[in-house]
């Protein structure tokens, strides 16, 4: 009999730590009637399975095809060992070992079955806000060590209960080892408490439910910090929150209950209903449906001034999902924080900056687990079907992103300065972070400084190799050159750009690369912003770019457009501008001081940002004048192009390399049609399709220099859809093959993992 058993030791790596994996194994061994062991260690899960060869091999199969919903298995490696007759198979103990090569799993949206056990009055966790187990729950936001067991997460302080006990050992149970697992009798509590910090009476969810309805601001922790919550179809509601977050214009998230409330709002494709249901949960910006202004459900104006997209969330955690179902009409939730601070996570955190008497909210619907890592949201956009991340964080972090090229040493990616990640990495796994922010913020650098040091702990990885922007002003670059005993690269923002296109497609170039941008320190000491480079990840040539233009006032330019109108204005029209632009009537006083500032170069470094055209003709148009957030005119003057309309205006190119596209031409065409009184939908429309035939012509004439045909477009400026739609359509019409973002946010987001990408090639 024992002739014809086989033994078989089986390694997984990946995402199985956590996530069930060691009572799936369990069960299916049982189930196929075969011995042997389970177990984690420092590289991920151990097995040795024993019995008929067939089963073993059922059992090899099934590994990887019936894994649990959150394990990612990168490797599965066999070998044949001897056969030792055992008939049992056991859940061993954790193996420590010197290093720390597990992946943590992100956070993850509640699974169905505990949502069902959730709205079951029978059940022992109806109602339980902690609700969770091995498919579900918080994992990167409550971890503060590894390896991941439960005295090194926030749970620590949450000794488990009889019942909670038994179902944490027992392997066919599915909350076997799930570290946050818990229930009414030994998690954390719920607490609603009033401006004054004190405890509210009563159900804290009905409670914070009144007060939703009556028009009250909220603080509500999540997962990853406090958000503020208020009724969003009630706009004095919204415009309260709006006035005491002091943010005017930015569109604010929205949380609806569910698939129906989102089809209520939104155009919602099964694309998009896969990324609203998915367990990362991002926000997903989506098209308005046509008429939903007039439903008495619809969202208030204020949500999202003069956008016809909104971004729609669902619940991730049991306790939304509580708020939500007994709320029964979309929320805001926005993240808890004055403007551009980071968001609030600790309760002392929201008490100081989001509640007591005069503060943002009305009261605070918050408990005693405490999170660990503060992390934002994650917003996405749709394209062709695939996510096109704006912001990558909850959800999607820790989860390692591929690299096209294993790293022969550990490596850090200092990222950029506004949008701000950083990314560790070792072998092929990118470790991207989740959104930081803007580093000018002194609490935002910090948690950058805190959040590299957490990363370095929790996968072990001291790196040798430091890369970091151009930029020698930019704060990464300070803590990049601070390092002892490291190598630094620096690395031109843009070629960053293009090199975190090419990793997050798995390619290594050449490439076209077409970086549309704000603003990035350029190798001659200009800042550049619309590149056309020849680059892979060795390195790049910059073949073309958009004509500089002085920018008035250095950074007060960005801040207000309009001086992007005198300068390009100059630039279009050296004679003077036309008649009849309202624009330069606007600003009487300072016009004619800003256009001899640009002249004489003062206080107006060049630039070829493309964001700065867009700011540009944003402002002649009357779009926006002065933004009070990144990218608004940009986004704005997208909202105000009439999308059916196909015109567009003529470019040129100059000849020589690096050739220049006068951005100029687009900026007369633009006041020229608008003198004309051509209607600004249709302007907007026009010089969004000029920009697409800028990119094109510009691709063709480094396809004729250099033979290659692969575009990469990269950079925050396309995070116009209406742009990247017309882009990429108009280059394959022209026999590109074209790469475009879909794991990394294509703005400053994603700039870590373009530094640690190229030093794939340099380490
Ligand atoms: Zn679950
Ligand atoms: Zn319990
Ligand atoms: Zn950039």
């Amino acid at each position: 009999m024992s002739g014809s058993r086989t033994r078989a030791r089986i390694r997984v790596e990946g995402v199985v730590q956590g996530v069930g994996f060691r009572p799936f194994a369990h069960s299916l061994a049982t189930r196929l009637e075969l011995g042997g062991l389970v177990g984690n260690d420092s590289d991920g899960v151990f097995v040795e399975v024993e019995g008929e060869p067939t089963a073993v091999e059922e059992f090899h199969q099934a590994l990887r095809r019936d894994a649990p919903p959150l394990a990612v298995i990168e490797r599965l490696t066999t070998e044949s060992v001897v056969p030792r007759g055992e008939r049992a198979f056991t859940i061993v103990a954790s193996r420590a070992g010197a290093h720390r090569h597990t992946l943590i799993s992100p956070d993850s949206a509640t699974c169905a079955a505990c949502l069902a056990e959730l709205a079951d009055p029978a059940d022992r966790r109806f109602g339980h806000p902690f609700i969770s187990c091995t498919h579900c729950g918080p994992r990167f936001t409550i971890v503060t060590d590894v390896p991941y067991d439960r005295p090194a997460t926030t749970m620590a302080g949450f000794p488990m209960c009889v019942d909670c006990a038994a179902e944490y050992t027992d392997p066919a149970d599915r909350r076997f080892h799930a570290q946050p697992v818990c229930c009414p009798a030994c998690g954390p509590t719920l607490r609603l408490l009033g401006p004054d910090g004190a405890p509210r009476d009563g159900d804290p969810i009905a409670g914070a439910v009144a007060l939703l309805a009556a028009g009250a601001v909220l603080a509500v922790k999540g997962l990853g910090g406090f958000h503020v919550a208020a009724d969003a179809t009630s706009q004095a509601a919204v415009a309260t929150l709006r006035a005491r977050k002091h943010r005017e214009d930015k569109p604010f998230a929205v949380m609806v209950p569910g698939l129906n409330e989102a089809r209520r709002l939104c155009e919602v494709d099964s694309a998009a209903e896969a990324v609203l249901t998915s367990a990362h949960r991002p926000i997903v910006l989506l098209p308005r449906r046509e008429g939903a202004s007039g439903d008495h459900e619809a969202v208030a104006p204020a949500v999202a001034p003069g956008n016809d997209s909104l971004g729609l969330v669902l619940p991730y955690t049991p306790l939304h999902s509580l708020l939500a179902e007994a709320l029964r009409r979309p929320f805001v939730l926005t993240s808890g924080n004055v403007s551009d601070e980071p968001i609030a996570y600790t309760d002392a955190d929201a008490e100081a900056r989001l509640g007591g008497t005069g503060g943002m909210v009305d009261a605070t619907l918050t408990h005693d687990r405490p999170i660990h890592t503060r992390t934002d949201d994650s917003v996405v956009r749709l394209f062709r079907g695939r996510e096109y991340p704006v912001r990558r964080s909850r959800g999607y972090v820790p989860h390692p992103v591929p690299l096209p090229v294993a790293l022969d040493r550990p490596v850090l990616g200092c990222g950029a300065e506004l949008k701000n990640t950083f990314c560790l990495a070792r072998g092929r796994h990118a470790f991207l972070s989740h959104h930081i922010g803007d580093l000018e913020n002194y609490e935002t650098y910090r948690s950058y400084v805190e959040g590299i040091a957490h990363f370095r702990r929790l996968f072990d990885i001291t790196p040798e190799v430091v890369a970091h922007d151009l930029h020698p002003q930019y704060l990464s670059t300070s803590y990049a050159r601070e390092l002892d005993g490291v190598e630094l690269l620096a690395v031109q923002h843009h070629h960053a750009h293009v090199a975190s296109c090419l990793a997050d497609n798995g390619e290594t170039g050449p490439a076209i690369g077409v970086a549309l941008d704000g603003l990035g320190y350029g190798t001659d000491g200009t800042i550049w912003g619309g590149e056309f480079l020849l680059a892979d990840l060795a390195g790049f040539r910059r073949l073309g770019h958009l004509e500089p233009v002085p920018m008035p006032g250095g950074a007060t330019a960005i801040r207000q457009p309009w001086r992007m109108a005198a300068a390009y204005l100059d630039a279009a029209y050296p004679e003077g501008p036309p008649d009849g632009l309202d624009v330069t009537r606007r600003h009487p006083e300072q016009w004619a001081a800003v256009v001899a500032m640009t002249r004489g170069g003062l206080n107006s470094p060049l630039t070829s940002s493309a964001g700065r055209l867009f700011d540009a003709v944003s402002a002649i148009l009357g779009v926006r004048d002065a933004v009070n957030y990144e990218g608004q005119a940009a986004v704005e003057l997208e909202q105000r192009a009439d999308r059916s309309h196909r015109g567009s205006y003529p470019v040129r190119l100059t000849d020589g390399e690096p050739f220049r596209v006068l951005g100029a031409d687009l900026v007369r065409a633009v006041a020229d049609d608008l003198v004309a009184g051509v209607d600004v939908a249709l302007i907007a429309a026009r010089f969004h399709t000029g920009l697409t035939d800028v990119v094109v012509a510009g691709c063709t004439r480094a396809r004729e220099l250099t033979g290659v045909d692969t575009v990469a477009l990269s950079g925050g400026v396309f995070q116009n859809v209406l742009l990247l739609e017309r882009t990429v359509d108009a280059l394959e019409d022209a026999g590109f093959r074209v790469l475009v973002h879909s794991r990394v946010p294509t703005n400053d987001g994603g700039i870590s993992l373009g530094q640690v990408a190229i030093c794939a090639t340099r380490s």
